[in-house]
């Protein structure tokens, strides 16, 4: 068991497509007892019956655009949970509009909201979860190639997931000296809630298909065991990552490929 005796915080499972919740359960599967956070209460319907599936308690709501939602949750947390092992941060959030047409009319509040809720929440939770981080800690977001390259029509997303990879760096030399790691996964395309509304999302697992050198999509289940392997002593060295879990996408240069 790779995480037998851990304890950990699971922020972003909305339903059982999540990838918060691929994760959730490679991580209990493996000994580690976690509280999940939802968004707000209508998730409480579908993501409290997952808990349960978990042993887990009934999840925490937090919105994590409220700096008092955040407060409130540790303080929670903190009763049930005084010592955190790992804090997996699955959380990202744009304006529809932004999700389609063209970067160059994302308005000022979208700009504003995709970075807010997708990134600097991470840097929050990070900084709250701090009193409660053991020695060894692991703390894990996930992001997306649209950071490096420019994916039509995911926008506004991918500048804010560029400066959540940053943010990785950051807090990895911020947390270092504490013996706490700092990572992210890069993941391929995964049909869930967020993912269905950047335009075009069924072009874009089409093309990986064809097109990665495993040839085929990526699964919720791969991001799952990459998340296991990144929160466990399994990757002791391993610190201020971006691990691409996609099949080998990124590393291609063209959306052709000729079977051989
Ligand atoms: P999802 O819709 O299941 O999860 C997104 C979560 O963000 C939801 O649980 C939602 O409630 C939560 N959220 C949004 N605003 C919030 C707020 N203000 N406060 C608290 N929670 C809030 O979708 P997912 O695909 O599992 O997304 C999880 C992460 O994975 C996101 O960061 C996403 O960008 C990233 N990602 C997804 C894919 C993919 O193809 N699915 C690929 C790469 C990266």
């Amino acid at each position: 068991m790779l995480l037998k005796g851990k304890k950990g915080l699971i922020f972003g499972v909305a339903n059982e497509h999540s990838l918060a919740w691929h994760i959730a359960k490679q991580v209990h599967a493996q000994g580690a007892e976690v509280i999940l956070s939802v968004a707000s209460e209508r998730f409480l319907r579908k993501v409290g019956p997952l808990a349960e599936r978990l042993g887990a308690p009934t999840p925490i709501i937090c919105d994590v655009a409220d700096d008092d939602a955040i407060a409130k949750a540790f303080a929670e947390i903190g009763q049930t949970m005084p010592k955190v092992d790992f804090l997996v941060h699955a959380i990202a959030t744009a304006k529809r509009e932004d999700l389609q047409g063209r970067f160059v009319d994302t308005s000022r509040d979208g700009f504003a909201l995709a970075h807010d809720v997708s990134t600097y929440s991470f840097l929050a939770l990070c900084r709250a979860a701090e009193p409660l981080l053991q020695k060894g800690a692991s703390l894990l977001t996930l992001t997306y190639l649209g950071a490096i390259r420019a994916v039509p029509s995911y926008n506004v997303m991918g500048v804010a997931k560029a400066s959540l990879e940053s943010s990785v760096r950051y807090l990895a030399n911020d947390f270092g000296p504490l013996g706490i790691r700092v990572n992210a996964i890069s993941a391929g395309p995964v049909k869930t809630l967020s993912a269905s509304v950047v335009k075009g999302f069924k072009d874009k697992v089409d093309i990986q298909q064809v097109a990665a050198p495993l040839r085929r999509n990526v699964t919720g289940e791969d991001v799952g065991k990459s998340g296991l392997f990144l929160l466990s002593d399994m990757a002791s060295g391993v610190t201020g990552e971006i691990l691409y879990v996609d099949c080998g996408y990124n590393i291609m240069a063209d959306f052709i490929t000729r079977e051989v």
